[in-house]
């Protein structure tokens, strides 16, 4: 157990020093170093994509420091935004694993495939993919989301590192990554405030995929517009533009509801 406290401090320590590198080559270094990679989907496409339901029932799971209370503002806004979309939307507790223990599982499955002769990285993206899916399963759910202070990476294009998140729509479940959205990561004074509105836009955004699809909205103040930096994220609304909403209620007339 010691053990392992301590690799938990040492990969806490990498983070910390990740967060203040803003050279992406000098990043890719460190992350290497913490046995995180970049790479394309792996095990992913075995499964069979779930079928998208309308309303649906969706939870939303959370490794590390979460609030109820954050949840309850999730919820809210979820539900107001796509109204009557959810039969419910259930707060599945926190994912508690071993930071260590879990790259040591994507770790292990690279050894186990590449003695079957397949290509495959370390990729935490496609890690939580994995855990989301099992889990979604297990709990009868149509949607899924996980909130993590873990970085996380495209599984698309391998030069997008430290997504704010991103969402698989063949499975119906996405990640938000909390790292890049708190203020300390930018060497500024946390704000708890601003940290809790960008982590319900980023849920709105992904969640809003799942549901519209896997386009951009080109509207500034609309949330499915998309943000690079942390500052985009600030300068748009939790809201979805007209455009965007009259294409929710094609979908509602489609799934008649
Ligand atoms: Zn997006
Ligand atoms: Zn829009």
């Amino acid at each position: 157990m010691k053990k392992f406290r301590k690799s938990e401090q040492k990969l806490s320590k990498y983070i910390k020093k990740l967060s203040k590198l803003r050279f992406k080559e000098k990043a890719r270094k460190f992350v290497f170093r913490i046995g995180i990679y970049h790479a394309a989907d792996f095990e992913l496409i075995k499964e069979t994509p779930s079928q998208k339901i309308f309303p649906c029932h969706a939870g939303v799971l959370y490794t590390g420091d979460f609030s109820n209370n954050l949840f309850e503002k999730i919820k809210l806004y979820l539900d107001q935004i796509f109204n009557s979309f959810f039969y419910s939307v259930r707060n599945l507790g926190e994912y508690t694993f071993s930071k260590v223990l879990f790259f040591k599982g994507i770790k292990k499955e690279f050894k186990e495939k590449r003695k079957n002769n397949k290509k495959l990285k370390l990729h935490p993206t496609n890690k939580f993919y994995k855990i989301l899916i099992e889990k979604k399963k297990e709990e009868d759910l149509d949607m899924i989301c996980v909130i993590t202070e873990l970085p996380i990476f495209s599984s698309k294009d391998d030069k997008i590192i430290f997504l704010f998140g991103e969402a698989q729509l063949q499975h119906q479940c996405c990640i938000v990554s909390t790292l890049t959205l708190k203020e300390t990561f930018y060497n500024r004074i946390e704000d708890q405030n601003l940290f809790e509105q960008r982590i319900i836009k980023e849920i709105t955004h992904e969640i809003g995929h799942l549901i519209l699809g896997p386009n951009h909205c080109q509207n500034n103040s609309c949330v499915m517009r998309f943000s690079k930096e942390v500052e985009e994220i600030d300068q748009k609304s939790y809201k979805l533009c007209e455009n965007c909403r009259n294409n929710l209620n094609e979908i509602r007339e489609r799934f008649n509801f």
